[in-house]
C-alpha cells in the first residue's frame, strides 16, 4: 500500500473515468430530452461534471515527492469517495431510466450498467477496497432490477447478473492478488522477507519529505556483519544463507512492530524507526536501540551444527527537517558504518559532520591522486640503513607525495587510498622503475650498495602481470649484479592471501635474483612455519618494538625473541625506527644486522643520500638537521 506505483495508477485513472462519465453523459441528456425527463437528465449531468471537478482537483493535488505518508493516506481517502460517488451516479442514472415506461430505455439502461461494471473492474484492479463496493454499488440493483419484472426470462437475467458479478469479482480477485504478489517482489528481498534497498530508497525518500512537513525525526541505521564474507568463504553460501535468515529474523522479533527494516544486500541491513517529537529524544533512543540490536545480533547462532560468533558495524544517523534526500542519507551513515570498521569493527558509531569532512578529504585525495604520476609529484626518498660500524650498506627507498596544494602527503596515508583504488598497481610499477633508474645511476657513480630495499604491497605483489612488469624492468635497467642487490620489503598481511599463489610469485621473482624481507615483522599475522615455506632472506624488526625499547620489558623480549629466530632460521635482521643510542646499543648487543632510523639518518633525496654516503658517519654531524621532507 506504501507503494508509489500504486498511487501513481490510481491518479491514472481519474482522467480517464472523468472521460468515460462526462461523454457518454451526454447521450443521456439527448435521451431524457427525447424522452421528456430533460430536467432530472440535467440535474444528473450537473452533478457528474461536479464529481469530476472534485476528481480534477484530486488528481492535481497528488504530488507524489511532496506528500508525507498522513497527506497520501488523507488524498487516498478523497480518492475512493471520488470513485464511490462517480459509480454511484451511474447507478442513479440507472435506476432513473430503468424505472421509466419506455423499453429503450431500459435496455440503455441495462448497458450502461454492465459496461460500467467492466469499466470498474479494470480500472480499480490495484485496490479491493475500491472494486468491490464499487461493482457491489453496480450490479446489485441490476439484479434486483431483472428479478423485479416478475417473469421467468427476468428470474434468468437476474441469475446471470448474480454470476456475472460473481465473475467480475473473482476475476478481479485473481488479477489484484497478482498485482499484489508482484509488488511484494518488487519490494522484498527474497532471502530474508525484508524490504528490499528499492523500496527501502523509495520508502526513505517519502520520509524524508513527510519530515520537512511534519517537523518530527527520525534516526536510520545502517548495520553491516563483521567478517561476513569469512563465513561464506569457509562454509560455504547455503549456510551463509541461512546466518542471514537468522540476523533477519532476530532484527524482525526485536523492531518489526515499531521499525521499517530492509536489506540493502549482501549482508548488509537497515534499519528506520518511527517519528519522534524532538531531536534528542530520537538521538538517545537510536543508540539505546542499537546498542540492544548489537547484543541480539551478537548472541550465539547455531546453524547446521556449526556454532558461530558473530559482530556488526552499526552506524547511526538522524533526520529532521533539514533539507536533504534519502540517497544523501545513506551515505552519510554509511561513513559512519564505515567508520566504525576502520575502529576495529564490533561497534557504533553516529555520524557527524567533522567525519564527513575527513572522508570529503580522502576522496579529495583519491581525486587528486589520480593525477599524481601524470603530474609528476610522486617522488623518491632513499633511508640509508648502516651496519654495525655505521657504515651505509643499502636503504630503503620510501615514496613521497609532493601535491602543490596539500605540500606532502605521507605514504602512510595514500598508499592505502592507491591501494583500494587499484592504483597502486601503475604507481607501485612507476616507484619501482624509478628506483631501478637511481641503483643504476649510482652504480655507474661508484655508489655500491650492499642491498637496496623496496616496499611492495600486497595488492601489487597478486597483480597477475606484476612478475611480467618486474622481469622487464629487471631487464631494461639492471645487470646481474645488482639485480642481486634488490630486496622486496613485504608485510605480513600476505599470509592471509592464498599462499600457493604468493609462493609461484615469489619463487619467479627470486629465479631473476631478488631477495624478500618480511616488513614490520611481529605486528602481524606471520606463523613461523609460514617463514619457513617462503624464500625470505631478511626479517625487518618494527619501529613499534624499537621505539619501547628502554621503557617496556616485553618489547625488548620481542625483539631479543626475533633475533634469536632470526639466527635460527638464518635470516638477515634490520631494526627500523632507530632513534637513539640506548636503542641502537640494545640492538648492537643483541647482534642485529642493520639499522636503519633518525638516529643515522631521515630518508633523504636522491643527492643528499650520494653525499651522505661519500661523506659517510659520523651521524652527529646530521643531529638536528631534518634532510627528510
Ligand atoms: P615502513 O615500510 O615501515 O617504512 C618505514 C617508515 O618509518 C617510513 O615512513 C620512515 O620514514 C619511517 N622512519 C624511518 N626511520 C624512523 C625513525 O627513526 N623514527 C620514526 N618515527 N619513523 C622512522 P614513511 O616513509 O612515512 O612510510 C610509511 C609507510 O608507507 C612505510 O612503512 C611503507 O609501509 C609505506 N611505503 C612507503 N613507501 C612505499 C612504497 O614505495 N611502496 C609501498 N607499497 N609502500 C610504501
Ligand atoms: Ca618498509
Ligand atoms: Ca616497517
Amino acid at each position: 500500500m506504501n507503494n508509489q506505483q500504486f498511487y501513481i495508477f490510481l491518479q491514472k485513472q481519474i482522467l480517464l473515468l472523468i472521460a468515460l462519465s462526462l461523454i457518454p453523459g451526454l447521450a443521456y441528456i439527448f435521451l431524457g430530452w427525447l424522452n421528456d425527463i430533460v430536467f432530472p437528465a440535467l440535474v444528473w449531468y450537473g452533478l457528474m461534471v461536479a464529481v469530476s471537478l472534485y476528481g480534477w482537483y484530486l488528481y492535481h493535488w497528488f504530488k507524489i515527492e511532496q506528500m508525507s505518508t498522513v497527506r497520501l493516506k488523507q488524498w487516498y481517502l478523497h480518492l475512493a469517495v471520488f470513485f464511490y460517488i462517480i459509480f454511484g451516479l451511474w447507478t442513479l442514472i440507472f435506476l432513473l431510466y430503468s424505472t421509466e415506461t419506455e423499453h429503450h430505455l431500459h435496455y440503455i439502461a441495462i448497458f450502461t450498467q454492465i459496461g460500467a461494471s467492466v469499466v470498474a473492474s479494470t480500472l480499480l484492479v490495484s485496490d479491493k477496497k475500491l472494486f468491490l463496493p464499487v461493482l457491489l454499488i453496480l450490479l446489485l440493483p441490476l439484479i434486483v432490477y431483472f428479478s423485479l419484472i416478475g417473469e421467468w426470462y427476468g428470474y434468468i437475467l437476474s441469475i446471470f447478473s448474480t454470476i456475472f458479478l460473481g465473475v467480475l469479482l473473482y476475476s478481479s480477485d485473481n488479477s489484484y492478488r497478482l498485482i499484489q504478489e508482484n509488488y511484494y517482489q518488487a519490494q522484498h528481498d527474497s532471502l530474508t522477507g525484508l524490504y528490499n534497498r528499492r523500496y527501502f530508497v523509495e520508502y526513505l525518500e517519502q520520509l524524508v519529505n513527510g519530515l520537512q512537513y511534519t517537523g518530527r525525526f527520525v534516526y536510520i541505521l545502517l548495520i553491516d556483519l563483521d567478517h561476513f564474507k569469512t563465513i561464506n568463504d569457509t562454509l560455504g553460501h547455503d549456510l551463509g544463507d541461512k546466518v542471514l535468515i537468522e540476523v533477519a529474523a532476530r532484527i524482525r522479533r526485536y523492531c518489526e512492530r515499531t521499525h521499517t527494516i530492509a536489506r540493502l544486500g549482501g549482508d548488509e541491513f537497515t534499519i528506520v524507526s518511527s517519528e519522534f517529537e524532538h531531536m534528542a529524544v530520537c538521538k538517545e533512543s537510536a543508540e539505546n536501540f542499537s546498542e540492544t540490536l548489537l547484543q541480539l545480533i551478537k548472541a550465539p547462532y547455531l546453524i547446521d551444527g556449526h556454532h558461530l560468533y558473530l559482530s556488526a558495524s552499526i552506524g547511526i544517523n538522524s533526520i529532521g527537517h533539514r533539507t536533504t534526500n534519502a540517497r544523501h542519507l545513506i551515505k552519510e551513515t554509511d561513513i559512519a558504518m564505515y567508520e566504525a570498521k576502520a575502529k576495529g569493527r564490533d561497534g557504533i558509531i553516529v555520524f557527524n559532520e567533522e567525519l564527513a569532512k575527513r572522508v570529503e578529504y580522502h576522496l579529495e585525495i583519491e581525486r587528486r591522486l589520480y593525477f599524481a604520476l601524470e603530474h609528476r609529484e610522486i617522488e623518491l626518498r632513499y633511508q640509508p640503513q648502516v651496519d654495525k660500524q655505521q657504515h651505509v650498506i643499502g636503504c630503503e627507498v620510501l615514496v613521497r607525495w609532493n601535491n602543490p596544494e596539500f605540500g606532502f602527503i605521507s605514504p602512510a596515508e595514500f598508499i592505502q587510498i592507491a591501494e583500494k583504488t587499484g592504483l597502486i598497481i601503475e604507481m607501485g610499477n612507476y616507484i619501482i622503475e624509478e628506483a631501478f633508474k637511481t641503483l643504476r645511476y649510482w652504480y655507474a657513480r661508484g655508489i655500491v650498495l650492499e642491498q637496496y630495499s623496496i616496499n611492495i604491497s600486497v595488492r601489487q605483489f597478486f597483480n597477475s602481470g606484476f612478475a611480467d612488469d618486474i622481469e622487464r624492468l629487471v631487464r631494461t635497467y639492471l645487470n646481474t649484479e645488482l639485480v642481486q642487490k634488490v630486496v622486496f620489503e613485504v608485510t605480513e598481511t600476505i599470509f592471509i592471501e592464498d599462499m600457493y599463489r604468493i609462493l609461484e610469485a615469489m619463487k619467479r621473482l627470486k629465479s631473476l635474483g631478488l631477495s624478500f624481507s618480511m616488513d614490520d615483522f611481529g605486528t602481524g599475522y606471520s606463523s613461523l612455519s609460514s617463514l619457513r615455506e617462503l624464500p625470505i632472506s631478511e626479517l625487518k624488526i618494527d619501529k613499534l618494538f624499537v621505539r619501547r625499547v628502554g621503557e617496556y620489558k616485553s618489547d625488548e623480549l620481542m625483539i631479543t625473541t626475533i633475533l634469536t629466530m632470526a639466527k635460527i632460521f638464518n635470516l638477515k635482521t634490520v631494526a627500523e625506527g632507530v632513534e637513539n643510542e640506548e636503542q641502537f646499543q640494545f640492538l648492537l648487543k643483541h647482534n642485529c644486522d642493520y639499522y636503519q632510523g633518525y638516529y643515522f639518518s631521515k630518508p633523504l633525496t636522491k643527492e643528499r643520500f650520494q653525499h651522505y654516503y661519500k661523506n659517510g658517519q659520523p651521524h652527529r654531524m646530521l643531529k638536528g638537521i631534518s634532510y627528510d621532507i
